[in-house]
C-alpha cells in the first residue's frame, strides 16, 4: 500500500539533500501511514509533521532523515531516542539494524505504541519516564536523538555518550529550535553543528522546560 507516494517522498528528500542510502531505504521500507491515526492516513507520505493525538506529532519525514543522517550509525549501534512518540523514528533506526532504546513520557502514548511495534515485530526497548534524564542502564550510546525541543542540551544525555558518539538536539525557544549536533571528543570536550529554523514540541522535564513554563 501507497509504495508508489514513498517513492516519490524518497525523491523529495533526495532533492532536499538527503544522500544517506541507508536512511533513504529505510524510509522508503517503513509504513509511515501505519504509525498516524487511521483517518489521516492518506497525508502520511506527504513531507509534513502530524497530530498523533494528545497534543503531540509525529515529525516531518525530512527532519526524521536529517537527524537519523546526522547520527553517522552503522549497524549493530546503540541509540537512545528521547520522544518514542508515534514510534515511526525509532522504527526507521530499527531498520537500519539499530539497537534502540526509547523514552516517552506520556503513559497513553508510550503504551499505544509498545502495542504497535508488539503487533508489528518491531524489536526495541521502550519505557515511559523523563528522557532528559537519560537511560543510564543501558549507557553508553553510539548516538542519542532528542525529538522534541529543548531549552539547553541536558547534561545527563552528554554523558551517557560514547566517545566519537552524537547527540542530535533541537534547542531554543518553545516555537523554534536550531538543531544542535554534538559529536563528543572526551567528557569536557564536544564539537557542535547547529543548523537552523525547526519546530519541535517541548521538551518536559527535569532538564528541560518544567510543566510552569509552558
Ligand atoms: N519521535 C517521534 C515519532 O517518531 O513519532 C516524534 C515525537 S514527538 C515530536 C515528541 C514526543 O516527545 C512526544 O510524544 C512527547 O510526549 C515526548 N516527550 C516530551 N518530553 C519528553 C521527555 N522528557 N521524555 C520523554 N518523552 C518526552
Amino acid at each position: 500500500m501507497y509504495e508508489k507516494e514513498r517513492n516519490e517522498l524518497v525523491d523529495l528528500l533526495k532533492k532536499k539533500g538527503i544522500k544517506d542510502e541507508k536512511v533513504l531505504t529505510a524510509i522508503n521500507n517503513i509504513e509511515r501511514h501505519l504509525f498516524i491515526p487511521d483517518a489521516i492516513g492518506y497525508h502520511a507520505y506527504k513531507d509534513t509533521a502530524l497530530p498523533i493525538g494528545y497534543g503531540q506529532t509525529i515529525s516531518q519525514p525530512y527532519t526524521v532523515a536529517l537527524m537519523t543522517e546526522y547520527l553517522k550509525l552503522s549497524p549493530n549501534d546503540k541509540v537512545l531516542e528521547i520522544g518514542t512518540g508515534s514510534g515511526y523514528q525509532a522504527a526507521i533506526l530499527n531498520f537500519m539494524g539499530i539497537k534502540v532504546y526509547s523514552i516517552e513520557r506520556n503513559f497513553d502514548i508510550y503504551s499505544r505504541t509498545q502495542k504497535l511495534f508488539d503487533k508489528m515485530g518491531i524489536r526495541a526497548v521502550l519505557r515511559c519516564g523523563d528522557g532528559t534524564l537519560g537511560w543510564s542502564e543501558f549507557a553508553p550510546y553510539n548516538g542519542i536523538i532528542v525529538t522534541a525541543g529543548s531549552p539547553d542540551i541536558p547534561k545527563n544525555l552528554k554523558n551517557q555518550l560514547v566517545a566519537n558518539g552524537r547527540l542530535v538536539i533541537p534547542v531554543g525557544d518553545k516555537r523554534t529550535q536550531t538543531l544542535k549536533v554534538l559529536t563528543k571528543i572526551d567528557e569536557e570536550n564536544f564539537n557542535i553543528e547547529s543548523i537552523p529554523s525547526f519546530a519541535f514540541v517541548p521538551l518536559i522535564g527535569k532538564q528541560g522546560w518544567k510543566e510552569g513554563q509552558l
